[in-house]
Formats: structure tokens, sequence, C-alpha cells
């Protein structure tokens, strides 16, 4: 059976950087046997404009057909004008839902040779291996009661979690510790809400099914000063949907730039993978985009949708070579250092990966 993946390329620079990632998903298919079947459907303004939608129903039925997704962004000003729910973005966050997914992996690399790009200096960062688990379909985005008064002088949000929603989420980060360092930080803020008591106590007893990770909680507050202080000392970061959010945003910083960050949403029936960053549209048609974080997605989706985890390290291992050997985006570049475009980047990391695929195949063969 072929591994069926749709491709949903979005607007702005998306199409850009998807197009660089399928390069790779079809190199390895080509060189290491991997059966890949690649389908691209709209999303966002492009399928606005295609179809009146943002989320047409050809898309989301293919989506849901799938072995799992890949998505470029979604965004463009053309449409800013709309409500929210009329906007491109709402062509994401309905298909996030229809794919039922609670748990987002960020994994966020500080790259030897690039330490020092992003605003924290090289010897701060240098090493740092994170891998952020946000829980994402329950607490505060998601609680009811919420609203505005109609006084318009006061309003609420609902923060609400059941022991099973933080049970699976939980599983899933001691699950990926194990394939790691084998250290969950959980973080919460149980010193004053008792959502966070509850999450601190079910993950305690999740806890006890992994005795060879090590879990150590802490405190909102005092993990965002760590993470920026010490970046070094985490290995998997466990946080509900609100703080997740803010903590993956801010593990960024580590890796130097928003275009090398990939990620995926799991747990449920069909994954989904995109590049962290958005649509971009000061950068898009100007082959200026960095496409390492969706080319990252591909090795998301090989290990986390198809068990290939050898594939998966070949991309990894493609995208750190070709950074050593000091290719570089323009995000990526000093300012006395010469950059290259989206497409000359991703026919290197296609060329790396080619290279890796048909050395072991050789070193086999030996
Ligand atoms: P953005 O991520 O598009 O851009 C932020 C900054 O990072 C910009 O300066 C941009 O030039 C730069 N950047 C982003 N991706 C890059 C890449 N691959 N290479 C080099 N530089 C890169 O965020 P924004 O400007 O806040 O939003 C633009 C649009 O994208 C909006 O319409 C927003 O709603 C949408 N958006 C979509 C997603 C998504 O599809 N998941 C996520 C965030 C924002």
């Amino acid at each position: 059976m072929p591994l069926r993946v749709v491709v949903l390329p979005g607007d702005g620079i998306g199409p850009e950087v998807t197009r660089e990632a399928v390069r790779v998903l079809q190199a390895l298919a080509w060189a290491g046997g991997v059966d890949v079947r690649v389908e691209e459907h709209a999303i966002g303004a492009a399928a606005i404009r295609a179809a009146g939608t943002p989320l047409p129903p050809d898309t989301r039925d293919a989506c849901l057909e799938a072995d799992a997704v890949l998505l470029g962004a979604v965004g463009d000003p053309a449409f800013d004008h709309l409500p929210p729910s009329a906007r491109p973005e709402a062509g994401l966050l309905a298909l996030r839902q229809a794919l039922g997914g609670f748990a987002n992996l960020r994994p966020v690399v500080s790259y030897g040779a690039l330490a020092g790009i992003g605003p924290l200096e090289a010897a701060r960062v240098e090493g740092a291996d994170i891998l952020v688990v946000r829980e994402l379909l329950g607490g505060l985005y998601f609680g009811e009661p919420r609203g505005l008064d109609p006084s318009g002088l006061a309003a609420s949000n609902t923060l609400r979690y059941t022991q099973p929603e933080i049970a699976r989420v939980a599983h899933v980060a001691f699950a990926e510790a194990r394939t790691r360092r084998r250290r969950v930080t959980s973080v919460d803020k149980a010193n004053v809400l008792e959502t966070s008591q509850l999450w601190r106590a079910v993950v305690t007893e999740v806890a006890r099914e992994y005795p060879d990770v090590r879990l150590d909680h802490m405190y909102i507050d005092a993990c965002a000063l760590r993470l920026m202080m010490e970046p070094r000392h985490f290995d998997v970061i466990l946080a509900d949907n609100l703080f997740g959010d803010i903590l993956s945003d801010e593990a960024a910083a580590v890796g130097g730039s928003l275009g090398l960050l990939p990620s995926a949403t799991l747990g449920g029936p069909v994954a989904l993978f995109e590049p962290v960053h958005g649509s971009a549209p000061d950068l898009a048609g100007r082959d200026v985009a960095n496409p390492i974080g969706a080319i990252l997605c591909v090795a998301m989706l090989l290990r986390h949708a198809a068990g290939l985890t050898r594939e998966a390290g070949d991309v990894a291992s493609a995208v750190t070579g070709v950074l050593a050997d000091g290719l570089r985006t323009a995000d990526l570049a000093g300012p006395h250092t010469g950059s290259i475009g989206t497409r000359a980047m991703g026919l290197a990391i296609e060329r790396a990966v080619v290279e890796r695929v048909e050395h072991r195949r050789s070193y086999h063969a030996v």
C-alpha cells in the first residue's frame, strides 16, 4: 500500500516551501524505495478564490482519507477585512478540528553551524535540542462558557481539563522522551490553578508507567525564564494548550529562525504536518523563503505517519549537512554571508538525501 500524502500548499510562501518538501519526499521515494502517492488540494485563500470557501469539501474529504497531510501555510492580506470565520485561516482551524489531533509536537534544535544566528548567543544555545508537546484540543481556548458581557465591560473564558485529556497527551510526551534523552519537564501553575493541580497529579500518575523517564514539574513563569537562560536543560517540555502555545513560540528563539521549524499534530485518525511559520506575504513569489521547516515536516511525517525512522533520519541529517556546508537562505545569512534561494536550498537537500540513501545502500552491499 502506498503512503497517501495530501499536500495543501495554501497561500503566500506555502506553495514555494511545500514544492521543496515534496521534492525531497519524492527523491526518497525514488532513491529509497518508499512507495508514496502525493495528491494536491486547495486550502485557505487559494481555496476561497477557486471554490468560494477556505476548506472545500473535496479538500476535507481527501485529507480524511489520507495517511498524512502536509500543509504549507494559509493567510492572505487581501482577505484581512473579512470576519475571522470567513478568512483563509478559518480553513486551517476547521481542518485541524476535522483531523482531531490533540498533541502538537514542535521540535527545536540549535544547529551548531547556525548557533548565534537567532537572538541568543551561540554559547547559550549550542547543543540545545528540545521537543515541546502541547495539548491542542482542550483548556482555555475551547472551554465554555466564554464571552464578552453585553455591557462590553467584562469578559470571561473557562479553563477546564479532564483526566483523560491530560493523560493522553502525557503518554505522547513520555513515549517521545523514550526516543530521546528520557526527560520530561511538565509545565503548570499548580501554586495558583486547580486545573494545574489536576494536570500535575495526572502527569505524575502517567509517569509511573515510564520508570525509565525522569519527570520534573516546573511553573510556567520559571520555565519561560529557564528556556532563555539555559535551553540545554530541557529535553521534552509537556504543557497545556495556553502554556504550550507561548512556550513553543519562545523556544523558536533557540533555533534561530522561524523558517527552520516543523511541527506535527498527532492523536487523531490522520496526522497533520506543517511548518511553524505563516504565509509570509512579504516573501511570497520571490524565491527567498527558507524551505527547511517544510522539509523537516517530511522527516516528521516519515517517522510518525509511516514508521520510517531511518528515512526520517536521512532527511534530518541532509538538512544538518547542508547547513554545515555553509548553505544559507536569506533569513540565516549574516550581513557578510551570501545566500541561496528557496529552490536552490531544496535542490541541495534533495541531493544530500539521495547521497545518504545511496551511501547506506552501498555500505550494506559491501
Ligand atoms: P509569518 O510566519 O508569516 O511571518 C513572520 C516573519 O517571519 C516575517 O518577517 C516573515 O518574512 C518571516 N518568515 C516566515 N516564514 C519564513 C520562512 N520560511 N523563511 C524566511 N522567513 C520567514 O507570520 P505573520 O507575518 O504573523 O503572518 C502572515 C500571515 O500568515 C497571516 O495571514 C497569518 O494569519 C498567517 N499565519 C498562518 C499560519 C499557518 O498557516 N499555520 C501561522 C501563522 C500565521
